[in-house]
């Protein structure tokens, strides 16, 4: 008997991505997997994706009716996460399972592996917990293995009191679990890892990147995107030269006002470099996202701006000189696994947490600094761009994204720190079976 999962991934296109990836690597270690998606999600993946593309005769897409709000104000995520735990809560979750083994007599659901959103922290969650949630923006270190953070970067924070509740909660709901699996590696986080593992058990098995895209860029699996990927930036970035290109895009869910869209596009036009911009239909705030007068003619000759891009492809591709990115979880373990320095723009939750890593931690990036209303404006980007490419500082950062990208390789290759994890996890999975 084969062990069998259910994955249940927060129903976000950056809690989706990262779940598919772990469930290729426990299909090839032998797992049956049936992977639950809210409806409108599983119907945008199977509109956006050629199915067999990510679809294995082993891993099975099933969905239920839930309907979150966009989770991108504290608002969204606190009416998001109180309908999730309606629709996606533990009755639905017990019927689901219920419903598989019935039709699966020879192959019942042995583990389910949950997203467990914002389980970082858990000490500094009870340290906060004890002085109620900090007002003023002052820069404490909460940990004795972590930076000092300005806590207004804190995830729950920017997401008020709720979150802050909910996060504590979390923190001591995942406490009794044995098995708490980061998309992380061990070499870029050890003593966090070594505090958290005073409480609870982690165990970083990332990066999260299928081995295809580790050993060449040919690869047939595609992760289930919301919305169609557009591969023609693919052909474009083949013509461009080694490490010119900068690529631009804010994940799934950040948006810009129109002001910052426009200055970002004037920025991008003034580094006179070839550019890659991920432009989202739903980028622009409130409306469909325009670009100013003439920035396309402008920039025709040089430019390639697309709805969605493959990014694990685009990230590994040579011709990618930097990643301005918002600081979503994945997209910096991705750039980190494909060597690319980031210039980073965090927008919510953990993005500004993130970014301290990327910048002041692991030294792979600058940050892009808003004005007193803000605003990233188009100097500080074109400043940004050079520093990163042609300064004595850039070089250093570009050096360490080549060094980390090899460590980042090496912890999920055999006798790796994360592969170890992974194997400890499966080889788990599989004994309880006996
Ligand atoms: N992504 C992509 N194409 C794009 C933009 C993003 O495939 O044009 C993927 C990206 O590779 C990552 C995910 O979408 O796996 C975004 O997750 P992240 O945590 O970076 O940001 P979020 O969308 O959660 O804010």
């Amino acid at each position: 008997m084969a062990p069998h999962a259910l994955l249940i991934p927060l129903p976000a296109q950056g809690h989706v991505n990262p779940m598919m990836q772990l469930a290729w690597k426990l299909v090839s270690h032998g797992f049956l997997l049936t992977f639950l998606n809210s409806d409108t999600n599983h119907n945008r993946i199977l509109t956006a994706n050629t199915p067999n593309s990510f679809i294995h005769d082993n891993i099975r897409m099933i969905s239920v009716p839930v309907e979150i709000p966009l989770m991108d104000t504290p608002e969204g995520i606190e009416n998001g996460i109180e309908l999730l735990a309606k629709d996606m809560g533990p009755s639905v979750i017990d019927r689901v399972i219920q419903e598989i083994n019935a039709r699966e007599e020879e192959n019942k659901v042995t583990c389910i592996i949950a997203d467990v959103w914002m389980c970082f922290g858990l000490q500094a969650l009870g340290i906060l917990h004890s002085d109620g949630i900090p007002k003023e923006n002052k820069k404490t270190k909460y940990l004795p293995s972590m930076p000092a953070l300005h806590s207004g970067d804190l995830p729950w924070l920017w997401a008020g009191e709720y979150m802050f509740r909910k996060g504590i909660r979390m923190g001591e709901e995942i406490k009794p679990i044995k098995w708490v699996l980061f998309n992380s590696f061990l070499e870029i986080e050890a003593p966090v890892v070594e505090t958290l593992s005073k409480e609870v058990g982690v165990y970083p098995i990332g990066p999260l990147i299928p081995p295809e895209f580790l050993h060449s860029r040919t690869t047939t699996k595609v992760l289930p995107s919301f919305w169609k990927n557009d591969t023609g930036c693919l052909q474009w970035l083949h013509k461009q030269c080694a490490d010119s290109v900068i690529y631009i895009s804010f994940g799934s869910l950040a948006v810009l006002s129109e002001k910052q869209l426009e200055e970002l596009a004037l920025g991008v036009e003034a580094t006179r470099r070839p550019f890659l911009w991920v432009v989202r239909s739903d980028l622009m705030k409130g409306s469909q996202a325009v670009l100013p007068a003439g920035f396309l003619d402008r920039v025709r000759d040089r430019g390639c701006i697309v709805s969605w891009a493959p990014q694990l492809e685009v990230l590994s591709h040579p011709s990618i000189a930097c990643f301005v990115t918002h600081c979503g979880w994945n997209s910096v373990q991705e750039s980190i696994t494909m060597g690319v320095p980031m210039l980073c723009w965090p927008y919510f939750a953990d993005q500004f947490l993130n970014r301290t890593y990327v910048v002041d931690v692991w030294k792979l990036g600058l940050p892009l600094n808003a004005n007193s209303q803000g605003m990233i404006e188009q100097e500080e980007f074109v400043k940004g761009v050079e520093i990163l490419l042609e300064s004595e500082q850039g070089l250093e950062i570009r050096e360490g994204a080549r060094k980390l990208k090899i460590i980042a390789r090496d912890a999920v290759k055999d006798g790796g720190s994360s592969s170890n994890n992974f194997n400890l996890f499966v080889t788990a999975m599989k004994r309880q079976l006996n």
